[in-house]
């Protein structure tokens, strides 16, 4: 197979764009969807697997590149997988991810009164995808398996990082450096399965 000389990251989210950019080969010439002004597509998929396609196809359709991205999201088991392919959009409109970590202990709040002497299993979710020429190339999965702090902790990283504490670790991914964070993390796991393809 012929390897992949350039590449856009179908994200508009800073974050996930640092952490996929930080994990391709350098030979591979990077592109970001900032240059060509492209607006997002709709999620309306019901699996990490199927948003990440669609993302991978739209952007991939917008710019004749190839093209990866990635849907990931955190499950709470208590709280039925939630938020799940939610993640994002608990954020509410302007991806604020205060709002989405109140949710969260609102959430659990309403589910047991008791929670915070529990151990709240959850785990970090995502599917990356690549897409090229209306052709899927391939998509993964990786995950990490944690529990949610008792109280946000830690500034490092986005999204839920300040309550995920991975499993066998005592910091959160928002104490932990990113560093650290991307050898580990869900993302790094589905590149590893990936890597072959690039
Ligand atoms: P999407 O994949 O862009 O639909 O959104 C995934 C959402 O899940 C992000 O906006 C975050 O809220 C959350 N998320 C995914 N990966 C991480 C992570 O590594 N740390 C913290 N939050 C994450």
């Amino acid at each position: 197979m012929k390897k992949i000389s350039h590449l856009l990251i179908g994200t508009n989210n800073k974050g996930k764009l640092r952490e996929i950019k930080a994990l391709l080969p350098k030979r591979i010439k990077i592109y970001s969807t900032s240059k060509f002004k492209i607006k997002s597509p709709k999620e309306n998929g019901k699996t990490f697997e199927a948003n990440s396609i669609i993302k991978s196809k739209y952007y991939s359709k917008k710019t004749n590149l190839p093209c990866i991205a990635d849907d990931s999201g955190l499950e709470i088991d208590v709280l039925d997988k939630a938020p799940g392919i939610y993640s994002a959009r608990w954020g509410g409109r302007n991806s604020d991810f205060k709002k989405a970590i109140k949710k969260v202990y609102r959430e659990l709040n309403k589910k047991d009164k008791n929670w915070t002497r529990k151990k709240i299993k959850a785990r970090f979710i995502c599917s990356l995808s690549i897409y090229f020429l209306e052709k899927k190339i391939a998509c993964v999965r990786g995950k990490i398996e944690g529990t949610i702090s008792k109280e946000p902790r830690g500034n490092n990283g986005f999204g839920y990082d300040p309550i995920f504490i991975p499993r066998e670790k005592k910091l959160t991914f928002g104490e932990i450096s990113p560093k650290e964070k991307y050898k580990i993390d869900h993302r790094f796991k589905a590149y590893k399965k990936i890597k072959k393809f690039l």
